[in-house]
This record gives C-alpha cells, structure tokens and sequence, in this order.
C-alpha cells in the first residue's frame, strides 16, 4: 500500500505558500509507516513548526495503470479525510537546497487517516465540504470545488506514472488555512457534521 499527496491542488494554498499553481498534478508520496494507528500523535523532536493539511482522501479500489480519464471514476467507491502533517521549518530548509521533501513530509505518523470512508454515492463528489478543528475552534476549511484538479483528473494522471493499487491512499491536497499545531491540542476532521477522526497532539 502506497500513499500518494497532491501538492498545491487549491490555488488559495499555493499562494499562502508562495508558490506556482501548477499546470499538471504536482506529487509526492508517503511510505506505509506514515499512517498514524493511534488516536495520539506524539510532537517529533527533529522540527519546531509542525503544520496540519487537512486532506480529503480516496481510497483506490483497484489496480489501474494508464487509467483513462472517463474510466477513473471507477477505481474508487470510497472517501476519506486525513492530514497530510507537514514539518514546515525542515521543508523549508529542503525547498532552498532544491532537494526531495521526504524529511519533511513523509516521516513516522505524517499521515492522519479517518476511522471510516463514506460511499462517493453519498457524497457530491466536487463540493464536499471539510474542516479541521483544534480545540473545537475551526482553524481550516475547504470545498473540493476549489480543486485545481478533480478526482477523476489526478487518478488518470498519477496513474500514467505509477500503478495505482488496491487499498493506496490519494491525499487530494490541502486548502488555504495551514497552520501549527501545539502539543495538547485536539485535532478534530470533519466532512459536512460527520466527525472523521479525533487526534490529540502529545
Ligand atoms: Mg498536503
């Protein structure tokens, strides 16, 4: 099981960023130990400004190369929400030395994943409403209306570079509103009112 992160999908973000909207999908991934199987995410010590991407998930259903576009919708059924934690200060430092951002991105726990995933059935798939929480104050919120790029758009291309498999997690990209997080924190995900995970920062 792989995990896929879109970098720069809403243009609110890139910007906050400073960053390029960007022409095509932009991708980095996370290995399997970056998936946190606890409701306790303990502060890493290697960074001093841990940031939460909120992230709205799919869920690859199976296997697909060479995915064409009309032909994507069917390699997921289901939906989820996670955070794509970011170690800010150390991508930072990756960004200015032009190297990979692994250290910053894809550590032990960097990657936040729901309890449960929602059939797409039940959701409208290019407006789903999401937010993140900590200590029951709102702190980011986004639409996937704003996706520089759908779902359907990053499976078939991402799948014209890497087989996509059953059970790999596409992070579909944060909106504008990153931000820290301090040790005591409660981080709360929600699509719509359904509450998707409950973390808290140690
Ligand atoms: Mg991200």
């Amino acid at each position: 099981m792989k995990i896929i992160c879109i970098g720069r999908n809403y243009a609110n973000h890139a910007k906050e960023m400073n960053a390029e909207v960007p022409k095509e999908p932009m991708f980095f991934m996370k290995p399997e130990t970056a998936i946190l199987k606890e409701m306790n995410f303990y502060y890493p010590e290697f960074t001093r400004d841990l940031h939460h991407e909120v992230e709205v998930v799919i869920k690859i259903c199976k296997v697909g190369k060479h995915i064409a576009l009309e032909h994507a919708k069917n390699y997921y059924t289901h939906i989820g929400l996670g955070i794509d934690f970011t170690a800010r200060d150390i991508q930072r430092e990756c960004k200015e030395k032009s190297h990979p951002w692994e250290k910053a991105k894809a550590f032990d726990n960097s990657a936040v994943i729901s309890t449960h995933f929602i059939p797409k059935e039940e959701l409208e798939l290019n407006n789903i409403n999401f937010h993140l929480s900590i200590n029951s104050e709102r702190v980011q919120e986004g639409t996937t209306s704003d996706m520089l790029f759908d779902f359907d758009t990053l499976i078939s291309n991402l799948s014209q570079y890497i087989t996509l498999k059953t059970g790999d997690l596409i992070y579909s990209g944060t909106p504008e509103g990153v931000g820290p997080v301090h040790r005591g924190d409660k981080v709360e995900g929600f699509i719509g009112d359904n509450k998707m995970f409950v973390i808290n920062i140690k």
